[in-house]
């Protein structure tokens, strides 16, 4: 008897582990593992998620054209070009699904987001991967790798699990060096985070080209993980691709009236960024200060790095955390086996992530 085969490349895929979101026997948990906002959702996109549910019985707008003009208001940007998805996530596949198959290579960086080599590997795609300079996206490495069979170049910018960006320069000279049939996709999951003056989110150069899209999502600053919305910004031809293969009623109604609530609301978008970048630096600080090595991070994580020193280890750090009820993430996935990276929380999950990893590098 022959059962149902897989397509080729499924069974490759190592399934996506989330980030952890309990521990065996703590009273209180406190979730640090999955980059979520640290003030949570705005009340106005509470209130509307409540307020949406009375029409739950109603299909949700099929084109989520509201968010959409919103967002080309928002941003000064075309809504004609604007696709928006269950997450960025849905919409990364999409891409990959509309312009890689069999056959094809697609070019992710090296601690680049898991989901890039999942969804290769999904369609058939190979993954080839560049390698970092620093952590850091190497344009160079990317270029070096491109054959005649690369479809797609992904790069989170800043990246996630890195927290590394790279200026806007660099992103032009990446696009510059590809060739005209190569989509270039800038995950710009944490854009809002970023106050560097040189950096660029992608909107520009999917403005300006008819081979880019910039992603963004609803999951991150705007505290809506829940929910699953996230949106693309690009040339019609590319955006037009995804909108013939996504579902009809791909974001739903709850998830639409949250955004739009979350969207306006500003105060809460900036409180979020503010507190965020408070804690970031006092977080480096801290870390720092406890002997650890860790980079600036231009998302809403740190990624501090253990010495492979028997009992400071990144392993035995993350299992004295749990047994503190604290779930921080492991990157052994992502080819940083000695690195934890850790999501800023709220000032009292803050407070208590920092004693804890103070006691954990001081004890004997
Ligand atoms: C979180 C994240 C996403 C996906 O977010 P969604 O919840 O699917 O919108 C995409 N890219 C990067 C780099 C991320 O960190």
């Amino acid at each position: 008897m022959t059962l149902p085969q897989p397509r080729p490349g499924i069974m490759d895929i190592a399934i996506y582990e989330p980030g952890k979101s309990q521990v065996q026997g703590a009273r209180r948990v406190i979730k640090l593992s999955s980059n979520e906002a640290a003030l949570g959702p705005s009340p106005k996109a509470v209130a509307a998620l409540a307020g949406s549910l009375g029409e739950s019985h109603r299909y949700p707008a099929g084109d989520s054209g509201e968010v959409r003009e919103a967002l080309g208001k928002a941003h000064n940007l075309d809504p004609a070009r604007i696709i928006c998805g269950a997450g960025s996530d849905e919409l990364l596949g999409l891409v990959m699904r509309g312009f890689a198959g069999v056959g094809d290579e697609i070019i992710h960086t090296a601690h680049g987001f898991a989901m890039y080599n999942i969804y290769a590997k999904g369609v058939g795609a190979t993954p080839v991967v560049a390698p970092e300079k620093d952590l850091t996206t190497d344009v160079d490495a990317i270029l070096a790798r491109v054959t005649p069979k690369t479809r797609i170049v992904f790069v989170a910018n800043p990246n996630n699990p890195t927290g590394t960006y790279i200026p806007g320069s660099e992103m032009r000279r990446l696009r510059a060096g590809l060739r005209e049939d190569i989509l270039l996709v800038c995950d710009d999951a944490y854009a809002e985070f970023v106050d560097a003056p040189d950096y660029e989110s992608g909107f520009a150069l999917a403005s300006e080209t008819e081979n880019t899209i910039a992603m963004r999502t609803f999951s991150k600053i705007y505290g809506l993980a829940s929910v699953r919305l996230g949106w693309g910004f690009g040339a019609k031809n590319i955006v037009g691709v995804m909108e013939r293969i996504r579902s009809p009623f791909n974001v739903s109604r709850p998830a639409q009236f949250a955004g739009l609530a979350a969207l306006a609301d500003r105060d809460h978008v900036a409180r979020t960024k503010a507190h965020t970048k408070k804690w970031l630096a006092i977080g480096l600080q801290r870390l720092r200060g406890l002997g650890l090595k860790v980079g600036e991070s231009h998302g809403n994580f740190l990624l501090p790095e253990f010495p492979k020193v028997p009992g400071k280890t990144a392993a035995e750090c993350d299992a004295f955390l749990q047994e503190n009820g604290i779930i921080v993430r492991r990157v052994d996935g992502y080819g940083l086996p000695n690195h934890l990276r850790v999501t800023i929380g709220d000032e009292e999950e803050m407070t208590v992530l920092l004693d804890v990893m103070a006691a954990f590098m001081e004890r004997k």
